[in-house]
Protein backbone atom coordinates (compact mmCIF):
# COMPACT_ATOMS: atom_id res chain seq x y z
CA UNK A 1 0.00 0.00 0.00
CA UNK A 2 1.19 3.25 -0.57
CA UNK A 3 0.92 6.28 2.33
CA UNK A 4 2.16 10.01 1.31
CA UNK A 5 2.71 11.61 4.27
CA UNK A 6 4.69 14.89 5.52
CA UNK A 7 6.14 17.15 7.68
CA UNK A 8 6.65 20.96 7.72
CA UNK A 9 2.72 22.13 6.68
CA UNK A 10 2.50 25.30 8.72
CA UNK A 11 -0.91 26.70 9.67
CA UNK A 12 -1.20 30.37 11.38
CA UNK A 13 -3.82 30.96 13.35
CA UNK A 14 -4.46 35.11 13.93
CA UNK A 15 -5.95 35.35 17.87
CA UNK A 16 -6.16 39.32 17.47
CA UNK A 17 -4.56 42.01 16.97
CA UNK A 18 -2.41 43.60 19.21
CA UNK A 19 -1.06 47.31 18.45
CA UNK A 20 -0.08 49.75 15.49
CA UNK A 21 3.73 49.39 14.70
CA UNK A 22 6.15 50.34 11.76
CA UNK A 23 7.61 47.28 10.61
CA UNK A 24 11.43 47.49 10.26
CA UNK A 25 11.23 45.02 7.08
CA UNK A 26 8.41 46.84 4.73
CA UNK A 27 8.85 49.78 6.94
CA UNK A 28 4.93 50.34 6.81
CA UNK A 29 2.82 50.69 9.66
CA UNK A 30 -0.17 48.21 10.36
CA UNK A 31 -1.87 46.49 12.97
CA UNK A 32 0.55 43.23 14.02
CA UNK A 33 -1.40 40.49 15.07
CA UNK A 34 -0.94 38.06 17.90
CA UNK A 35 -1.00 34.51 16.12
CA UNK A 36 0.00 30.88 16.40
CA UNK A 37 1.96 29.16 13.95
CA UNK A 38 1.66 25.66 13.92
CA UNK A 39 3.59 22.92 11.50
CA UNK A 40 1.82 19.58 11.28
CA UNK A 41 2.53 16.32 10.37
CA UNK A 42 0.48 15.35 7.70
CA UNK A 43 -1.11 12.11 6.12
CA UNK A 44 -2.52 12.48 2.17
CA UNK A 45 -1.88 16.00 2.90
CA UNK A 46 -4.16 16.31 5.60
CA UNK A 47 -2.89 17.62 8.65
CA UNK A 48 -3.24 15.14 11.30
CA UNK A 49 -1.38 16.10 14.25
CA UNK A 50 0.84 19.22 14.97
CA UNK A 51 4.25 18.91 16.13
CA UNK A 52 5.77 22.47 16.40
CA UNK A 53 3.81 25.60 18.09
CA UNK A 54 5.10 28.95 17.99
CA UNK A 55 3.82 31.79 19.29
CA UNK A 56 4.09 35.73 17.80
CA UNK A 57 3.35 39.11 16.97
CA UNK A 58 3.44 39.34 13.21
CA UNK A 59 3.30 42.25 10.62
CA UNK A 60 0.30 41.38 8.77
CA UNK A 61 1.84 42.93 5.44
CA UNK A 62 5.23 41.14 5.43
CA UNK A 63 4.61 38.24 7.68
CA UNK A 64 8.18 39.23 10.05
CA UNK A 65 7.29 38.57 13.31
CA UNK A 66 8.33 38.84 17.07
CA UNK A 67 8.89 35.74 18.60
CA UNK A 68 7.22 34.53 21.94
CA UNK A 69 7.20 32.30 24.56
CA UNK A 70 4.05 30.27 25.46
CA UNK A 71 3.93 32.42 28.57
CA UNK A 72 4.02 35.38 27.17
CA UNK A 73 0.99 34.33 23.99
CA UNK A 74 -1.42 32.76 26.98
CA UNK A 75 -0.94 36.09 28.94
CA UNK A 76 -1.76 38.63 25.65
CA UNK A 77 -4.74 36.63 24.62
CA UNK A 78 -6.45 36.26 28.13
CA UNK A 79 -5.96 40.75 27.79
CA UNK A 80 -7.42 40.43 24.56
CA UNK A 81 -10.38 38.27 25.62
CA UNK A 82 -11.23 40.29 28.57
CA UNK A 83 -10.31 43.37 26.80
CA UNK A 84 -8.26 45.01 29.01
CA UNK A 85 -5.26 46.24 27.45
CA UNK A 86 -1.86 45.11 28.46
CA UNK A 87 0.08 47.21 31.26
CA UNK A 88 1.93 50.18 29.16
CA UNK A 89 4.93 48.14 30.47
CA UNK A 90 4.68 44.96 29.53
CA UNK A 91 3.46 46.63 26.29
CA UNK A 92 6.27 48.42 25.46
CA UNK A 93 8.81 45.76 26.24
CA UNK A 94 7.32 44.13 23.70
CA UNK A 95 7.37 46.56 21.23
CA UNK A 96 10.95 47.85 21.47
CA UNK A 97 12.08 44.16 21.43
CA UNK A 98 15.63 44.06 20.05
CA UNK A 99 16.13 47.88 19.94
CA UNK A 100 18.69 49.72 22.53
CA UNK A 101 17.94 52.42 24.90
CA UNK A 102 18.61 54.77 22.47
CA UNK A 103 16.61 53.76 19.90
CA UNK A 104 13.76 53.58 22.55
CA UNK A 105 14.18 57.04 23.45
CA UNK A 106 13.80 58.22 19.89
CA UNK A 107 10.57 56.39 18.93
CA UNK A 108 8.90 57.43 22.13
CA UNK A 109 9.76 61.30 21.60
CA UNK A 110 8.72 60.94 18.02
CA UNK A 111 5.13 58.93 18.98
CA UNK A 112 5.00 61.65 21.68
CA UNK A 113 5.31 64.21 18.47
CA UNK A 114 2.56 62.38 16.62
CA UNK A 115 0.14 62.30 19.44
CA UNK A 116 -0.29 65.31 21.37
CA UNK A 117 -1.85 64.61 24.41
ZN1 LIG B 1 6.30 44.13 7.43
Amino acid sequence: MFILFGWGKVTRQVVGQMFEKTCGYCNQTHLWQLCKNRTWFTLFFIPVIPYKTRYAIACPNCGSYIQLTAEQFNKMKMDLNTASSMSDEAMEKIKYAGKNAIQINFLKQMEERNNPK
